[in-house]
C-alpha cells in the first residue's frame, strides 16, 4: 500500500470515529455498527476461509454477517474490516454513486488482495486510531520497553494486532 492511501484510510477512520461519536477503545462494536446505520448477523454457514461479509438491505442500511465461531477479538477486528470495506469500497457515506449501484441482494466477498489490504488497515486505524495508539505506548512505558500486552488489552485488540500496529506505525 502506498503511503497516500495509508493517509486517506487513516483519515478516514478518524473521520467516522468524530463523526459517530466513536469512544476508544471500542468495547462494544455492534453498538457502532447500529449506530452508523446496520446490523450484524451470526451466520454458521460461513465459508470455511471467510469469516465475514457484508451487504446493502437498504436505501442507507446494511448488515454484515460473521462467524458465530470467532473470538471475541476476531469478531470485533473482522466487523471492522467489513466497515472498512462499506466507507472505502461501496461508498457508503463517501461515494454516493457508488453506493446506489450497490446490489442489496447479495453478501460481498471482496476478492482483491489490494482491497482486503485496505480493509484491514482500516480495521487497525478504527480499533487503534494513531493518536490514541501512541498515548496507549506512552501508558504502558516500562522501563526502556513498552509492555505491548497492556496495550492490546487497553485498546481491546488482540495482542498481535498491537504489534503489528505499531510496526505500521514506525514506533516498533
Ligand atoms: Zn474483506
Amino acid at each position: 500500500m502506498n503511503a497516500a492511501t495509508f493517509q486517506y484510510i487513516n483519515d478516514l477512520a478518524d473521520q467516522v470515529i468524530l463523526e459517530y461519536d466513536i469512544s476508544i477503545p471500542i468495547i462494544d462494536i455492534d453498538s457502532i455498527v447500529q449506530r452508523i446505520g446496520g446490523k450484524v448477523e451470526e451466520k454458521d454457514d460461513m465459508d470455511i476461509l471467510c469469516d465475514g461479509t457484508i451487504k446493502k438491505d437498504g436505501v442507507a442500511s446494511f448488515s454484515i454477517a460473521v462467524s458465530p465461531y470467532l473470538s471475541s477479538f476476531g469478531r470485533t477486528s473482522t466487523i471492522a474490516h467489513e466497515l472498512g470495506h462499506l466507507f472505502l469500497h461501496m461508498g457508503y457515506q463517501t461515494d454516493w454513486e457508488c453506493w446506489k449501484k450497490q446490489d442489496e441482494s447479495v453478501y460481498r466477498r471482496f476478492g482483491t488482495s489490494a482491497q482486503e489490504d485496505q480493509a484491514s488497515e482500516f480495521a487497525a486505524a478504527l480499533l487503534m486510531p494513531r493518536d490514541q495508539f501512541a498515548e496507549a505506548l506512552e501508558k504502558f512505558i516500562c522501563g526502556d520497553r513498552v509492555d505491548m500486552t497492556k496495550v492490546a488489552q487497553y485498546l481491546n485488540v488482540s495482542p498481535a494486532a498491537a504489534v503489528n500496529r505499531g510496526r505500521v506505525l514506525g514506533y516498533l
